[in-house]
């Protein structure tokens, strides 16, 4: 059997799966990872994206943040691809417990999931550091595109996304709600991630079972740990899988 076709069986055979994901999960609609060939980190930024998305470049630099934010991480008319349908579609089984994601971009409740558990926060949701008032992308975006400055809040405060920036904690419920996905996880699926950002990286070795199935373009440090590996795009694999649950 070849496979994708072992992985369908687990599937199949499953109603407790959780999905670990990230950047790589996006890439097929549009939104560049970090660290591929076509990654950010290659599109020779003056100052590498890591330092302009931290804490202290955001409260000492916060148009310069900005300026990058919106040109780099903001893709407003993105969809989301197979693999966010799939595991829609798997929730909606009854098969998928829950996604774990690294992403930012929302893509995976766009797609229909409910159960998402955004490690890094999501650009869908800002909050004004002066009155705590929060709103949304558009509401921040147009703000940002008015005024050729920081987006502020109705109040004038200078307003922050709500993702988690480095140099800053991960958020303790979605730690720990992410941590008992994986932990009770019949089958965990990991995809799209090259795994070397922590502590999020980190959250698999919760993970105790023996259906551990990698999904990477590029081979990561956890490669030797998986029962079940591809080393291709994630589209390979994931839309053989989603038409034959989509029958
Ligand atoms: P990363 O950029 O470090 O690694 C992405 C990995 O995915 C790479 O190893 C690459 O080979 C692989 N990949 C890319 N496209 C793929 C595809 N189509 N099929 C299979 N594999 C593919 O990303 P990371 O590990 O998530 O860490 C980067 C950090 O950047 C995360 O914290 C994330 O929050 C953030 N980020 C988020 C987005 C987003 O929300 N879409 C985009 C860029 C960065
Ligand atoms: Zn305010």
């Amino acid at each position: 059997m070849d496979n994708v076709n072992k992985l369908i069986e687990l599937l199949e055979n499953s109603d407790n799966i959780v999905f670990f994901g990230g950047a790589g999960v996006s890439t097929e609609s549009g939104i560049p990872d970090f660290r591929s060939a076509e990654g950010l980190y290659q599109m020779g930024n003056r100052i590498p994206p890591e330092v302009i998305l931290s804490h202290d470049f955001f409260y000492r630099h916060t148009k310069e943040f900005y300026d990058f934010y919106f040109k780099h991480m903001i893709y407003p008319d993105v969809l989301p691809n197979a693999t966010h349908i799939l595991l829609a579609k798997l929730e909606q089984l009854g098969k998928l417990k829950a996604v774990v994601t690294q992403n930012i971009d929302g893509l995976h409740q766009r797609a229909g999931s409910k159960a998402v558990f955004e490690m890094h926060g999501t650009v869908n949701r800002y909050i004004c550091l002066d009155c705590n008032r929060k709103c949304d992308l558009n509401f921040a975006h147009s703000s940002y595109q008015k005024s050729k400055d920081v987006p502020r809040c109705q109040c004038g405060g200078v307003l922050k996304p709500d993702v988690v920036l480095y140099g800053e904690a991960l958020d303790q419920a979605v730690i720990e709600q992410s941590a008992k996905a994986i932990a009770e996880a019949e089958v965990l699926i990991v995809a799209g991630s090259s795994l070397v950002v922590y502590p999020a990286a980190g959250f698999i070795n919760y993970y105790h079972g023996n259906k551990l199935v990698l999904i990477n373009a590029e081979a990561t440090a956890y490669d030797k740990n998986a029962n079940l590996h591809f080393k291709c795009r994630l589209k390979e694999v994931v839309e053989p899988v989603l038409e034959y649950f989509s029958k």
